[in-house]
């Protein structure tokens, strides 16, 4: 049964145990025939990335664990049998994709073998390495790799695929456009949001309760909401987009803007609502 991972962004708190508890199994620790030691710096088999997005005072931060997505369709295990060294990288039956740390001494080609790059080069053992998926502990009666243990938010989670599938409808992969059959899978995954506030420069006071309607260009996409006592209105979670922004209020002309979120997240400054004269 393959093994996946499943992380929910919205659960992760950016605590860093995950990263850390991969550290203390895998730095100075020899689990040969699966990996050999990591070094002390410059390898991240599993990294938390942290993602800073808008502006003051509209922000996200977003935290994100990666590592090896164990791929189905595997770019590296592909580069290993093109070299000659098929048995170099391999699949597990629980589908676990393993840097045989003898058989692929030397090929430090597999490091940009990997689309995602993780693959890490050991300089002073001359070897490529990864995250093995802690497969020397599955296989010494854990039932989780040390980062899912370490996690105390439920966020990272590690089983059978048939143990998520409720929930993998609602799940992406990183760069599904790979086509690698990656088995690490995201719920909540950040897309983009807009925000602002609405005021009445008359009184200088915000506008509370204003009804704000979000459209996408094409039209096909509204939502709906009114501003909160703080005059502020937050759309999350939204496409990548073009969009129109339409704010209306009792006793106040209707304003209409457009926005763009396709390479960023959009925040409106102070958005003026004018007294019906
Ligand atoms: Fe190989 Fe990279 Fe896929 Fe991991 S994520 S299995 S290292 S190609
Ligand atoms: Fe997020 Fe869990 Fe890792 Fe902490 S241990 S950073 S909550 S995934």
């Amino acid at each position: 049964m393959r093994k996946i991972f499943l992380v929910d962004i919205n659960k992760c708190i950016g605590c860093r145990s995950c990263q850390v508890a991969c550290k203390d199994e895998h730095c100075d620790n020899d689990w040969s025939p699966i990996a050999k030691p990591q070094p002390q710096t410059g390898h991240f088999w599993l990294e938390l990335t942290e993602n800073e997005r808008g502006r003051t005072p509209y922000v996200r931060v977003d935290h994100m664990p990666k590592l090896c997505n164990h791929c189905a369709d595997a770019p590296c295990m592909a580069a290993a049998a093109a070299a000659g060294k098929s048995d170099a990288v391999y699949r597990r039956d629980d589908g676990l994709v393993v840097v045989d740390p003898e058989k692929a001494q030397g090929m430090r080609t597999l490091v940009d073998a990997c689309p995602y790059g993780e693959i890490f080069w050991n300089e002073s053992l001359e070897l490529p390495q990864k995250c093995t998926g802690c497969a020397h502990l599955l296989d010494d009666g854990w039932s989780v790799p040390r980062c899912v243990d370490a996690c105390p938010a439920d966020a990272l989670r590690f089983g059978d695929e048939s143990e998520f599938a409720g929930e993998l409808a609602a799940a992406e992969t990183l760069q599904p456009e790979l086509g690698t059959g990656a088995a690490v899978y995201y719920l909540n995954m950040p897309k983009r949001f807009v925000a602002g506030e609405v005021y009445d420069p008359e009184e200088d006071e915000v506008v509370i309760g204003a009804d704000v309607v979000l459209r996408n260009v094409a039209g096909n996409t509204a939502r709906t909401l009114k501003t909160d006592d703080f005059g502020d209105f937050w759309f999350d979670q939204i496409p990548a987009d073009v969009y129109s922004v339409d704010i209306k209020a009792y006793g106040f002309e209707p304003v209409s803007l457009s926005t763009d979120t396709t390479t960023a997240d959009a925040v409106l400054d102070s958005v003026a609502l004018r007294k019906i004269q």
